[in-house]
């Protein structure tokens, strides 16, 4: 029976082992993840004092050179976004609404969610090249539209 009885205490022992490995991970990942969450609210914190100051730098308040010097790193990003947003949505057989940014079906002449009216991307840059070269500007002459064969 001591040979029994000293198997049981081995059996129990090595069981409780056991269950303090297991206890002490559950315990480990639960502060792991307490600790995780905490990680995320300093970082969510980080984002609105950024983001607070980001926008205090676009309305023209003056801060620190290398603050600024990072908003306008974020101004470059930004720009950078917005325009593989607009390749995206050509890519995508279609055009960026200039005022809400949204993804517009290329046949719509207005944007569907803020009325924006859209203008071909194409067509309008050949109308700047027009309107530029073309005759020099006279007051309200634009009905007439004959090339000085009037004079
Ligand atoms: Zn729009």
């Amino acid at each position: 029976m001591a040979f029994f009885n000293n198997f049981v205490e081995k059996a129990k022992s090595a069981g409780k082992k056991v269950g303090d490995k297991t206890t002490q991970t559950v315990e480990v990942s639960k502060l792991k993840y307490k600790k995780g969450d905490l990680d995320n609210k300093i970082k969510a914190k980080y984002y609105e004092i950024g983001k607070s100051v980001f926008e205090k730098y676009k309305e023209g308040t003056v801060i620190d050179s290398d603050i600024a010097d990072a908003c306008g790193e974020i101004i470059k990003y930004e720009a950078e976004i917005a325009d593989l947003e607009k390749e995206i949505n050509k890519a995508k057989g279609g055009k960026t609404c200039p005022s809400c940014k949204k993804f517009v079906d290329a046949q719509f002449a207005f944007c569907p969610y803020c009325q924006t009216a859209l203008e071909d991307e194409t067509e309008a840059a050949a109308v700047d090249v027009d309107v530029t070269i073309d005759e020099a500007p006279s007051t309200e002459s634009e009905a007439e539209g004959s090339e000085g064969e009037a004079q």
